[in-house]
């Protein structure tokens, strides 16, 4: 309950300040869950650290996707909502520390994401020409971050690769390398990641599994679409779907493992095409190390056998799968945020039903949603549920006393602006939006995206006349 002579509740007039730290998917649907309700009046901050909204529907959905990446108008109307105000080019941390934030605000949901990639943890996984799927995707989808350097040197000139991981993203990195220049050229990515790939005269793709193929998290759809490339065909050994009748079974129970073992038996009937790059997937093999001295010439891998529990067993038996570059999809892991408590096993942040959680116990007006909170899983339209649960504590929070309106205090933009910072606002967002779709339209395309900072804060620039 409310201390008497606490402060009043949230009102129209003194409405509950809520900054949502990560504008992705998480922190849109948490927005638009504050938003949705009418029991507590509030104000949101959603702030990011790029000049962009979208989080990973801007830079993770593959641009050759683009139905999936039209979610973002779905977004786009709860930031366009006017209790939600997007601070974009503002880094928590680094801009204004969590204190600091936490001394503007009510109450903080962080859904920032998890921008990390998991390691393997074996030799050889540095060497040149072995990849991050985080960093191939940052570079292809025009993240301001991306290493494009380091992506286009380990790309130069390669004939085969291999894919570490069967779950979605290694699907899409493989599918994007296998793809030809034409199906790539209507998308949205920037002209440097179109030239490098039309570059690259790829051979042979191989996606490597270290269980089996009743055990990989890849989703049918997606799967699918494998099949359906201009100039690659899908390869799998049909021994490798040969399950026993035990396993065969709780095969048949799982309709999604069930599909995905019919769209690979019947790829297995394939055979190479000329003309045609060979995207092969195959299952049961662990990597040990990857193999080369001043760059990766293949990977070494360990054939296993899958138990009953569907664990992989190594045999053994030892076999090198050649190629000119490693690509390691193996998930995400999320970061620790400067001052916010992160398990570093599971790269989250301990909650309870979203609320932090610190010493093992709620901190009052602190949040999480989304892979933050949760870990690496699921597809954009699972956050919204997530960011429901996240929002219903908050609402009970501010019902029962523990979070309140405190006094006045300075306006955030206005701080970050008079330390120098440029927070980009929903206004500067169009104008870059606006210079994006004008980029496209001169090449004959719906949009280019601005992979420079630079370039995206010029494009606020010259629409403000700053
Ligand atoms: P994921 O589905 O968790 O896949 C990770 C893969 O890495 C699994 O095959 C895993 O095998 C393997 N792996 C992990 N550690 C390994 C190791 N040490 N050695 C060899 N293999 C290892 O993760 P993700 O592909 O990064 O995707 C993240 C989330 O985004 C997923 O929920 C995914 O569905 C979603 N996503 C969706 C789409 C889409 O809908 N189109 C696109 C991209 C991503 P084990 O299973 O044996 O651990």
């Amino acid at each position: 309950m409310a201390d008497a002579g606490a402060p009043p509740p949230p009102s129209a007039e003194h409405p509950l300040r809520v900054a949502v730290v990560g504008a992705g998917p998480a922190g849109i649907f948490t927005a638009d869950a504050l938003t949705r309700q009418s029991a507590v009046p509030v104000a949101v901050d959603l702030i990011d650290r790029l000049p962009t909204p979208f989080g990973l529907v801007r830079h993770g959905i593959a641009p050759d996707h683009p139905k999936m990446r039209a979610i973002r108008d779905t977004l786009h109307r709860s930031l366009d909502h006017p209790l939600v105000r997007f601070v974009g080019n503002v880094e928590v941390g680094k801009d204004i520390t969590l204190d600091e934030l936490r001394r503007h605000v009510d109450a903080v949901v962080y859904t920032y994401g998890a921008a990390l990639d998991r390691h393997l943890g074996i030799e050889g996984e540095d060497l040149p020409g072995s990849l991050a799927a985080t960093d191939v995707v940052s570079w292809y989808c025009g993240h301001p971050d991306a290493d494009r350097a380091g992506v286009e040197a380990a790309l130069a000139g390669i004939r085969s690769v291999v894919v570490i991981g069967v779950g979605n993203v290694a699907l899409d990195v493989a599918r994007v390398l296998a793809r030809a220049p034409e199906e790539l050229e209507p998308t949205d990515m920037p002209q440097h990641v179109l030239d490098a790939l039309a570059a690259t005269s790829v051979e042979e793709v191989t996606v490597l599994g270290r269980r089996g193929p009743a055990q990989a998290t890849f989703t049918t759809q997606e799967l699918r679409e494998l099949g359906e490339l201009a100039r690659a065909t899908v390869l799998v050994d049909p021994a490798e779907l040969v399950l026993d009748a035990d396993a065969e079974e709780r095969a048949a129970a799982d309709r999604g493992v069930a599909r995905n073992l019919a769209v690979l038996r019947e790829w297995s009937r394939h055979q190479p095409e000329p003309g045609h790059a060979r995207l092969r997937l195959r299952f049961y093999r662990r990597p040990v190390r990857l193999l080369g001295e001043d760059r990766v010439t293949g990977v070494e891998v360990e054939r296993t056998a899958v138990d009953g529990d569907g664990r992989a067993m190594g045999t053994g038996k030892l076999e090198i799968v050649p190629a000119d570059l490693v690509v390691r999809s193996v998930g995400y892991l999320g970061t620790p945020l400067p001052g916010l408590p992160v398990d570093q096993r599971s790269g989250t942040v301990p909650n309870d039903a979203g609320r932090v959680l610190r010493g093992g116990r709620p901190s009052p007006g602190e949040y999480v949603a989304g892979w933050i909170k949760r870990g690496p899983s699921g597809v954009v339209g699972h956050n919204k549920h997530d960011a429901r649960e996240t929002v219903a504590g908050l609402l009970a929070d501010a019902a029962d006393g523990t979070l309140r309106v405190r006094g006045p205090v300075d306006d955030l933009v206005r701080t970050l602006q008079d330390r120098g910072a440029e927070p980009v606002l929903l206004e500067d967002w169009r104008a870059i939006d606006a210079a994006e779709q004008a980029l496209g339209a001169s090449r004959g395309r719906a949009r280019t995206t601005l992979h420079e900072r630079e370039a995206l804060l010029a494009a606020v620039r010259a629409a403000v006349g700053r």
